[in-house]
């Protein structure tokens, strides 16, 4: 009997097909919005292959009984038990590298839409109004930038930011001064209070754990300077909203943009009635050509673990015991 797939959220492409035409595959991009559903279907399948809403639990997984693979078609694995994968000899594969590009072309994107207030001109201009002066911006050049995290997304925005004639610095507490992303990338480590005090524009590049939780509080955004701009398009949990609204409010900071939140969808929040944040629904990833390679990826190593091979991207390494 040929194995059996089971996707639980919306994941297309060519590399999808070629796992339908040789396995047997049932799809339901909204599984993952009936979890009780899903645990009543998993024990049916090989693999599970999953986007970021489906909640991949241990319970789900003690469940899926003939699954040795669950694919992550993206970067965190923050939606998977992976210890209770391990555990179990179930294989989480995932694709690290394959959406960083796009991810930090949104991070430019953002950080010149906050310098320049496109957005703003933009929805101006459509009102019917000319008013030139009151879009005055500022450049990027020669102002520093603060990634927190220069791990695979952060290096890419360092590459570019430099490109931009700015100073990169960066805090990333495992890294070493002789790393490849700090050394290739020319971005100067330091500590985060200097990234906190030294930036015009800091970018949260990290994942998401009980260390990283809430990093920007009220404490730290009270280091930043007033002129300053932050951008996340990490996880939500980085940033505490309570804080970054009362910052942005109070002129303690001067902007923020914000791709992933505490809580997603949003709840009504008050952040939404501000002019200075700049606002998008957890879409730094989603191009056609990152898609297309987080999707080509996944279904090589689904199909890899299935066929008795080693995944080559895994965010954990089982035992097989299945
Ligand atoms: P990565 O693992 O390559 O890099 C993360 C870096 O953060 C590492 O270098 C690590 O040492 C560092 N780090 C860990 N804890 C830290 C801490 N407490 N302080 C400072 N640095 C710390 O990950 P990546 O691929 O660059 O992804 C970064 C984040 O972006 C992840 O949270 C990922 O889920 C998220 N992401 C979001 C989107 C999106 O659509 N918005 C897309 C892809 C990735």
């Amino acid at each position: 009997m040929s194995a059996r797939i089971l996707v639980t959220e919306n994941i297309v492409g060519p590399g999808m097909e070629g796992l339908k035409a040789k396995y047997g595959m049932d799809w339901d991009k909204d599984l993952w919005r009936k979890p009780d559903e899903l645990l009543r279907m998993v024990g049916s399948y090989d693999a599970l292959v999953v986007r970021n809403q489906t909640k991949v639990t241990a319970d789900l997984l003690n469940g899926a009984t003939r699954c040795i693979v669950v694919g992550r078609a993206g970067v965190g694995v923050d939606n998977i038990d992976v210890k209770a994968a391990t555990d179990l000899g179930i294989v989480v594969a995932y694709t690290p590298e394959e959406n960083a590009i796009s991810v930090a072309e949104q991070v430019m994107g953002l950080m010149l839409c906050l310098a320049r207030r496109f957005p703003g001109a933009d929805a101006s201009v459509k009102r019917g109004e000319w008013k030139r002066m009151e879009f005055m911006g500022m450049e990027l050049f020669g102002k520093t930038l603060g990634i927190i995290g220069l791990g695979r997304i952060g290096a890419r925005v360092a590459l570019r930011a430099a490109a931009f004639g700015m100073r990169v610095i960066g805090y990333d507490p495992y890294l070493t001064k002789n790393h490849f992303t700090v050394t290739e990338t020319h971005a100067e480590l330091v500590d985060m209070d200097t990234v906190l005090k030294e930036s015009d524009f800091i970018t949260i590049h990290v994942p998401s754990t009980p260390e990283t939780k809430h990093m920007i509080n009220k404490d730290t955004l009270a280091k930043m300077k007033p002129t300053a701009y932050l951008v996340n398009t990490s996880r939500g949990s980085a940033v505490n909203e309570e804080a970054l609204y009362e910052a942005l409010t109070k002129a303690k900071l001067a902007g923020a943009a914000l791709d992933v939140r505490e809580e997603e969808p949003p709840e009504e929040s008050p952040l939404h009635e501000l002019d200075n944040i700049l606002l998008t629904p957890h879409v730094a990833a989603f191009t056609r050509e990152a898609q297309d390679r987080v999707v080509e990826s996944l279904a090589e190593d689904v199909d890899r673990v299935l066929s008795g091979k080693p995944a080559l991207r895994f965010a954990n390494f089982p035992l097989p015991k299945r």
